[in-house]
């Protein structure tokens, strides 16, 4: 008996509204999976990543190193998480938008200010 084969069948059982493509079981654990892999490649140290329910923002940066995002992010698609990722964790080495937080947010999310209409954030 494989055990790799499960994951076809229990994925009828909890779907959720995840967006085209995505058929994950735990789609806020791999938000946070995101999350670190983007740390890892802007060598930022949070502390804490967490995923959860956030009325008015998509994400934060406590100045003690936490990242919260947003669970409604799961239903966003990839560049847009990308993108709210991106611009919290750059805020563990700049506490404001100011030119190096936009030069890296090019480099890293090309496009991002399309995004600026949408974003809720407590340092803008
Ligand atoms: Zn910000």
């Amino acid at each position: 008996m494989m055990k790799a084969g499960g994951a076809a069948h229990r994925d009828s059982r909890t779907r959720r509204r995840t967006g085209p493509g995505k058929g994950s079981l735990y789609p806020a654990q791999e938000l946070k999976r995101r999350a670190m892999a983007w740390a890892v490649m802007l060598r930022v140290n949070p502390k804490v990543i967490r995923v959860q329910e956030m009325r008015r923002k998509w994400g934060s940066c406590s100045s003690a190193g936490t990242v919260t995002l947003a669970s409604d992010l799961v239903e966003q698609e990839e560049r847009f998480q990308d993108y709210v990722i991106v611009h919290e964790l750059l805020h563990l080495r700049f506490s404001t938008h100011g030119r190096m937080f936009k030069a890296l947010m090019s480099a890293h999310v090309p496009g991002w200010r399309r995004w600026e209409v949408a974003r809720r954030c407590n340092a803008d």
